[in-house]
């Protein structure tokens, strides 16, 4: 083979006599520059590979940070439907209380109406009483009158006179009596009257109200059992172990998932210490706020919808 061929011999070196030395020497320099050639193949080869390993670790991380947004979206829709969810059971318990207040309101008028009613037979039997009383009085007032026509000397005249008078006096202040309690029996029936007719349209709205309360219960659940549905197939989305973190969190907070904004938390208005806010800029990993426990998460993060 020629000297040049792998440019090791140098130019002059073709004209000295190839001794064995001679030979030996250019065998170590060719393994020395083969050597180099592969090492430098090595090293692109190596560079090549770290290249591809770091678009590697970026791709991973990308694919990462969309698994996370998924995660936080699943949940944060997850928390939507479960404060809907809840705001219409507050508002499903609520009418039958409010039903029941009402019917209480008509109970209560309708017991008014009841002791009313009772106190004007009450007034009607003492009307009664005090009618048949006058009768009497009257029958001893003409008793009293003949006593008086048939007196025989002025004792008798006087005693008869004064017997009269009071006998008229008893009848007088009987009819007073009696003419106030027909005025009272009237007034009386007056207002129950129209208490009646309160207690009447009272009833009449609870059944137009039950009527229309039923049918907003029936609304209410359609749609909670509809959220309900919707909420399960979401919860599904979610990591076993992230669904339980939410889930005792909601049970303690309310609210399970925020965001931390400009490094504080905008669930307890608390600063992210630093480290942890680096952390969340990377989202990768599903975290939590050290001063109140909620789910946290970098608003940034969720800016990307498209990778959704
Ligand atoms: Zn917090």
């Amino acid at each position: 083979m020629p000297d040049n061929v792998l440019g090791l011999a140098p130019q002059g070196a073709s004209a000295s006599p190839r001794t064995p030395t001679n030979r030996l020497g250019e065998l170590i320099r060719f393994a020395a520059v083969a050597l180099l050639r592969l090492r430098r193949i090595g090293t692109v080869r190596v560079g090549f590979f770290s290249r591809c390993g770091y678009r590697r670790t970026f791709y991973k991380q990308d694919t990462e940070v969309v698994k996370l947004r998924n995660q936080l979206k699943r949940l944060e829709e997850l928390q939507r439907h479960d404060a809907k969810i809840q705001e219409l059971e507050n508002s499903l318990k609520a009418i039958p209380a409010k039903l029941a207040a009402t019917q209480a309101d008509l109970t209560r008028v309708e017991a008014l109406l009841t002791g009313e009613r009772a106190q004007l037979t009450e007034t009607e039997r003492y009307y009664g009483e005090q009618k048949g009383q006058l009768e009497v009085d009257e029958q001893q007032a003409v008793g009293a009158k003949h006593k008086l026509a048939q007196a025989k000397n002025s004792k008798e005249y006087m005693a008869a006179q004064r017997e009269s008078e009071t006998r008229r006096e008893g009848v007088a202040s009987r009819e007073a009596e009696i003419a106030k309690l027909v005025e009272a029996i009237e007034n009386k029936k007056r207002l129950m009257a129209e208490r009646a007719a309160d207690v009447q349209t009272l009833r009449q709205s609870i059944e137009k109200d039950s009527e229309a309360a039923r049918a907003r219960m029936a609304e209410l659940e359609g749609k909670i059992a509809e959220l309900r549905g919707e909420r399960d197939h979401l919860a599904k989305e979610v990591k076993p172990e992230v669904l339980k973190r939410y889930g005792s969190i909601r049970m303690r907070r309310g609210l399970a998932v925020v965001s931390v904004k400009n490094g504080t938390c905008q669930g307890c208005n608390m600063n992210i210490p630093p480290q942890l806010y680096n952390v969340l800029q990377r989202g990768i990993s599903i975290e939590t706020c050290p001063s109140c426990h909620r789910i946290i998460y970098w608003e940034e993060i969720m800016k990307d919808a498209g990778a959704v």
